[in-house]
């Protein structure tokens, strides 16, 4: 349920109730203890970067030592390593509703979003026109203005809402519309199949960029119809910094896809070394070149965590702490604005608040052991990491929040000095 505005504010010692009682309760209450964070700390940024699952340095510890340091080039055959890059896939396609062979992992979410731009819009020829949230990740808009340099189309900016709106004016120009399911400042998510369906419904294809949804919405790609999607692996699913993102193509397109990268992984039979390229006839077409072993292995190792938890529940346990989250800041910092939607059915895995000092308390609230992150101009963004994040870590977040305002902490010229990474 939405929290109520108007309802009467909760204490603080009602909320850690209310905090303790989901705690003790919530089905999936056993997954923060799967992971390792510093005692005492308030991590809510883990979907910046997840937390380190408990068993992860014995099994990198493993590839190191046993696979690489023993196995050496046999580890390729024996360790399975080249054909990680698909099961690895699988098991992330799982958990964003993508039958297997569907999702390869590999390359860096960037990589990933220059190959299905470019490969959506030859799917698409003489059409001109993608349509893009001018509100996205940098990192997307970037990658897009270079493919329509490349090409030649135009990028046509529209905000998710106002999507079907503009497909119904120009529809017969648009190839494609890339968007994200969830704003990465303000948490609020767009409606996937709607979406979808609306791009299917002008002839377009649709692309996902799904970096803040995997392990925190339940989103469906199979059943939306979608046709390419990307996502990042360090965030809700802790595969740790650097590992490899995920590329979704679906079925259908798989043999008439043409990315623009054709490296030798993606050769119908790369071991022929036959100077002429040849696709590959299924997803693999979308790998490149050899893929950071290391890092695709650890990740591998952290989806563990995932194979007993059903998908659907892990959304329930994350729509849990939103909503607690949202209730906690409504009640306890009503003076700073919300910045998405308040009913955590509309929102992934963080909330932000607006502040003209937003620098200045997240600086201020890591002074107290609570990370949070700061995104420009005026957000706090508060991350919620399903499944390492407690309701208990979010209420004493929240009420680090209000002591940081009431002392006056945030606008200590002390927190003002900006660091490289905010
Ligand atoms: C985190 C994020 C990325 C990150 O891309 P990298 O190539 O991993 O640096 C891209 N897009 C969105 C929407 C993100 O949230």
């Amino acid at each position: 349920m939405p929290p109520d505005a108007t309802a009467t504010p909760t204490s603080p010692a009602g909320l850690r109730r209310l905090a303790a009682s989901l705690d003790e309760h919530e089905p999936l209450r056993h997954l923060p203890s799967r992971y390792l964070l510093p005692e005492g700390l308030v991590y809510l940024d883990g979907n910046s970067l997840g937390a380190l699952p408990r068993h992860v340095p014995d099994a990198v510890a493993d590839v190191v030592r046993r696979q690489w340091g023993e196995g050496l080039v046999a580890s390729w055959n024996d360790e399975g390593w080249w054909q990680a890059p698909q099961r690895v896939g699988d098991r992330v396609g799982r958990l964003v509703g993508a039958a297997p062979g569907q999702v390869v992992v590999g390359d860096s979410t960037s990589v990933h979003l220059f190959q299905c731009y470019v490969a959506a819009a030859r799917l698409r020829p003489g059409r001109r026109v993608v349509v893009a949230d001018p509100d996205a990740f940098p990192t997307d808009l970037h990658l897009l203005s270079s493919a329509a340099r490349l090409l030649d189309l135009d990028v046509v900016p529209a905000r998710p809402a106002d999507v079907p709106t503009l497909l119904a004016a120009r529809g017969a120009e648009v190839a494609l519309v890339a968007l994200s399911e969830v704003d990465y400042r303000t948490g609020e998510r767009c409606d996937v199949p709607a979406l979808t369906s609306a791009a299917h419904g002008a002839g377009a294809l649709a692309l996902w960029d799904l970096a803040h949804s995997v392990g925190a919405t339940d989103v469906d790609l199979d059943a939306a119809g979608a046709d390419l999607a990307v996502g990042c692996s360090y965030k809700h699913l802790c595969g740790g910094p650097g590992a490899p993102a995920w590329v979704y193509v679906a079925s259908r397109h798989q043999r008439s896809v043409d990315p623009p990268l054709t490296g030798w992984h993606g050769h119908a039979d790369p071991f022929a070394m036959d100077g002429r390229y040849e696709a590959a006839d299924d997803v693999r077409r979308m790998r490149i070149g050899t893929p950071p072993m290391v890092s695709l292995l650890a990740l591998d190792a952290a989806l563990d965590v995932f194979d007993d938890v059903e998908p659907s529940r892990l959304r329930e346990r994350s729509t849990s702490l939103v909503g607690l989250l949202v209730r906690a800041l409504r009640d306890v910092v009503p003076e700073l604005p919300l910045a998405g939607p308040g009913d955590p059915a509309l929102l992934g895995g963080h909330v932000a608040v607006r502040s003209p000092d937003a620098y200045g308390v997240v600086r201020a609230l890591a002074a107290r052991g609570v990370v949070g992150d700061f995104r420009a101009p005026d957000l706090v963004r508060l991350g919620v990491c399903a499944p390492t994040t407690t309701h208990a870590d979010l209420v004493e977040g929240v009420l680090a929040l209000r002591a940081v305002l009431d002392a006056g902490e945030h606008v200590d010229p002390a927190h003002a000095v900006r660091s490289t990474v905010t």
